[in-house]
């Protein structure tokens, strides 16, 4: 199996009762902005190289977000926030995002979720967050061979990584370290495989942005850390 497989295979995951209703109903209900658009409705795969050496891992795909476009932060403030800065520190080929199709590129980095379908209030539970997980440790195990930093934005990616970092072949570390803007963690490989460098930034929801508790400053100096370490 590879990350194209994979992907297929997430895109059709109907484990979540409750997620798989809401997706559905925000694709039904729609924004009035998006009234004449097909939402996407689905689980949204990753995003990026096969060979990337970095990640970035957020938390789950926004209502009339991605699960209107289906690429991870494509369609919302949180991804327009994230890609201007990817394009500064030179990741991503051009700094909007906003649909399948309109050329944007990675370079070197892979986006991912450890969840995949919206939910209520931006909030899964520990159950969905738990479902999902096998989905994020596939796509990591298979990244394992060149990936090197993830930059976990916000406290609920870094809980739900660490376990799924554990599974797909890093050793989780002890104490569990805890997550801060600039928190930076090793995790050495369970093998001969290489290290990963765990690097924590606040969420670029609009709450952190417009209260200026997240800057394009604070978001690229971890980008550059990132790069810096892969
Ligand atoms: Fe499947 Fe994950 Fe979506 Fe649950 S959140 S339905 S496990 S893809």
């Amino acid at each position: 199996q590879d990350l194209v497989e994979l992907g297929d295979s997430i895109t059709r995951c109907r484990a979540c009762p409750r997620l798989v209703a809401w997706r559905e109903q925000a694709a039904r209900e729609k924004r009035p902005a998006y009234r004449d658009e097909q939402y996407w409705a689905r689980p949204v795969p990753g995003f990026g190289p096969d060979d990337a050496s970095i990640a970035i891992v957020g938390l789950a795909p926004a209502a009339h977000g991605s699960n209107r476009t289906g690429r991870m932060f494509t369609g919302d403030r949180s991804g327009d926030f994230l890609f201007e800065a990817l394009h500064a520190v030179g990741l991503a080929s051009q700094a909007e995002a906003t649909h399948l199709g309109d050329g944007l590129e990675l370079y070197r980095t892979r986006m991912a979720a450890p969840v995949r379908c919206a939910p209520p209030e931006n909030k899964p539970t520990p159950q969905e967050r738990d479902n999902c997980r096998h989905w994020l440790a596939r796509e990591f195990e298979l990244l394992r061979p060149t990936l090197r930093a993830v930059v976990v934005l916000g406290a609920f990616g870094w809980q739900a990584l660490l376990p799924v970092l554990a599974e797909a072949g890093w050793q989780a570390p002890r104490p569990r370290p805890r997550f801060g803007h600039g928190a930076e963690v090793v995790l050495p490989a369970t093998d001969e495989g290489a290290d990963l460098v765990l690097l924590g930034c606040f969420h670029p929801s609009p709450h952190n942005t417009q209260t200026r508790r997240l800057t394009q400053e604070m978001v690229r100096e971890v980008l550059r850390r990132a790069i810096s370490r892969a």
